[in-house]
């Protein structure tokens, strides 16, 4: 429950009070001179009852069995009520006593319940018989009677709790939220075990119950270690056993249950930048040594309501249940601090001389509908910011969408779109330079179209065009897309086809059309001789030269698997040598002023050249 307040300081010693004055005019009521025999019984159960306190009788991993009911039962449907009600207010007061610093008064409370449960549910049993039960086995309807009060009563003394003692708030729905169909099963087997022991009580007397008891110890000894082992295995199966965090299995079907419930969360994917080099560097123990005190510092720092896993070998992903995408992006940030700002050996060779993570953030259900969805999202977010730089919180954001906002789209449209959507991110799993590249693009060609002064109807055409020029690589195999030797004649074949292909893609999409001759004519050279129709000079469209000469010089600048980044003058040079040739002369000089004027688009800022760390999976 809550942190205690001054209402709660007071009134919870007093609630037990309702409760023991009940129990009190119940004995004063029934007060008849106690003989040994009775003594005998008061002290046997009163004795039982404070032992079972010690014990913990597991039968679901989450509930156990209440042996204070079993033992009440038992004895109430053999001996006289007033000797259980005694035993009962004994047990409350001697067990309170072990609680004296702290909860002494909610085991008073729960004693008192326990005896006035059983008391008041005794007399509905014997109402209904109309004689108190005594050596017959009791009847089916006599027991559901006994068993519905002694819940009733139950429920009813910790409702008052609640409602007395706290403000009475949400008390219904926490009671509510109290009475699982596990719980109402735990509960009918108490009655049982308790009519068992009625049994052994009524045929052997005291002795049965020591019998009894000596059984029930036993069963709870080998359950225990029954439960001991099966929640060892859970934890293994949930938990990632280098970091201890939650691990892969955990998070995803974590996130089902979100998604499952509607519930909103967001879902941060942390990739620690450039852990490779740190491998290489001092091997993979060091390098285990490392992602657990990144594991460490996710861990420390955790909020409420957020769930850390190992996602994969140096992956992490976070989820933030009923965050916003805004208070999630707050996070991400501080978490992304608290790493870079993290103590951890050896972090000399890696280039910023710390090891940091790029975060990707997504929200369900604002930006996806499921949990595929989400993950590529997350990724997709994830993957942007190693490309611009690393280090970094990259929320997911769709340029498609962004783009297709002037357009007219009938609702067939909308959902081409979204298969389109899915190409793009699937080419994105599957080459991540073509992905990252292809943003570059779109903003080279809009700033030379402005210049050149394309109108804005055809630049919005020119920007889809542009997006959507390499899509048909999704249909590449992946070996020949990602080869970085040369390519054989029959592989530079295929690679050509992606141009048809693509246009066969984007082709449905009827509010495209326009753009489809950039896509199909983007590796036309204007002095002829390109693909795929081999045509030359204007009857290249002047948006397929423009994103030519953006595409080629984008490629000349980063890091390629199969070819040496050049320098910014070393791409100008090439550009002019080609001039007329490949490129449109006409084009040449404006790029290059436009260029020098907004600068080179980077994959990495002031990063390697190595190239290779573009294509991991
Ligand atoms: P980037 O900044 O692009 O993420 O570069 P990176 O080198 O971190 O590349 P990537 O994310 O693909 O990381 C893959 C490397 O992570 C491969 C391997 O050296 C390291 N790694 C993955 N899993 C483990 C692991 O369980 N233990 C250790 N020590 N290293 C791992
Ligand atoms: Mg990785
Ligand atoms: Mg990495």
């Amino acid at each position: 429950m809550q942190s205690t307040s001054t209402r709660e300081r007071i009134l919870a010693p007093l609630y037990p009070l309702i409760w023991w004055i009940a129990l009190s005019v119940f004995l004063a009521r029934e007060y008849r001179p106690l003989t040994i025999p009775d003594w005998v019984v008061i002290y046997s159960l009163a004795g039982i009852l404070i032992l079972s306190e010690r014990f913990y009788v597991p039968v679901t991993e989450q509930e156990s069995l209440n042996l204070e009911t079993i033992y009440l039962i038992g004895f109430s449907f053999v001996y006289p009520i007033n000797d259980v009600g005694w035993a009962a207010l004994i047990y409350a007061v001697i067990t309170s006593l072990r609680y004296y610093r702290t909860r002494w008064h909610v085991q008073l409370m729960n004693g008192f319940t326990f005896a006035l449960s059983v008391i008041a549910a005794h007399y509905a049993a014997s109402l209904l018989v109309l004689r108190p039960i005594d050596n017959v086995l009791p009847q089916v309807v006599t027991v559901l009677l006994f068993a519905v009060v002694y819940f009733g009563v139950n429920v009813l003394s910790l409702w008052g709790h609640l409602f007395f003692v706290f403000d009475g708030r949400g008390s219904l729905a926490t009671i509510r939220e109290g009475i699982t169909l596990r719980s109402v099963i735990v509960y009918a087997i108490e009655i049982l075990i308790g009519l068992l022991l009625s049994l052994a009580l009524r045929n052997a007397g005291l002795a049965g119950a020591l019998l009894f008891t000596g059984l029930l110890l036993l069963a709870a000894y080998s359950y225990r270690d029954y439960f001991q082992m099966a929640k060892h295995f859970r934890e293994l199966s949930i938990r990632d056993e280098l970091t201890g965090l939650y691990n892969h299995r955990w998070i995803q079907t974590f996130m089902d249950e979100l998604v499952g419930q509607k519930q909103p969360f967001a879902l941060l994917m942390l990739d620690i930048d450039h852990f490779r080099r740190y491998n290489d560097a001092w091997g993979h123990v060091r390098g285990d040594d490392a992602l657990k005190e990144i594991a460490q510092v996710l861990d420390e720092r955790r909020i409420a309501d957020e769930e850390v896993a190992r996602y994969s070998g140096e992956e992490f992903a976070i989820a933030l249940r009923g965050y916003s995408l805004e208070q999630a992006q707050v996070h991400a940030e501080n978490v992304r601090r608290a790493v870079e700002d993290a103590k951890i050996d050896g972090v000399e060779m890696l280039p910023g001389k710390r090891l940091t993570v790029s975060i990707g953030v997504a929200h369900f259900p604002s930006m996806a509908e499921n949990k595929t969805d989400l993950l590529m999202m997350v990724d997709d977010a994830l993957y942007k910011g190693k490309f611009s730089g690393r280090n970094k919180v990259s929320i997911y954001t769709s340029v498609l969408d962004e783009m297709k906002r002037n357009l007219a789209l009938t609702d067939d449209d909308e959902e081409l779109f979204r298969t389109i959507k899915v190409f793009l991110t699937f080419l994105n799993t599957k080459d991540r330079y073509t992905y990252a590249h292809t943003e570059r693009d779109v903003r080279y060609v809009e700033s030379l179209a402005v210049r050149v002064g394309i109108g804005e109807e055809d630049l919005r055409y020119l920007r889809f065009g542009a997006f959507l020029h390499d899509i048909g690589k999704v249909e590449i195999p992946i070996e020949v897309l990602t080869k970085r030797g040369p390519l054989s004649k029959t592989e530079w074949d295929i690679m050509k086809s992606h141009v048809e292909l693509g246009v066969n893609i984007v082709k449905p999409i009827a509010a495209l059309a326009p753009s489809l001759p950039i896509i199909r004519h983007h590796h036309e050279r204007f002095g002829g001789g390109g693909y795929p129709d081999g045509i030359a000079g204007e009857d290249i469209p002047l948006s397929a030269r423009i994103l030519t000469i953006a595409d080629s010089f984008d490629a000349m600048t980063t890091s390629r698997p199969y070819q040496r980044k050049r320098s910014m003058e070393e791409a100008f040079a090439e550009l002019r040598d080609c001039a007329g040739t490949q490129f449109d002369p006409d084009l040449v000089e404006p790029f290059i002023d436009m260029v020098r004027e907004i600068g080179l688009l980077d994959a990495e800022e002031g990063d390697d050249s190595k190239g290779n760390d573009h294509i991991t999976g």
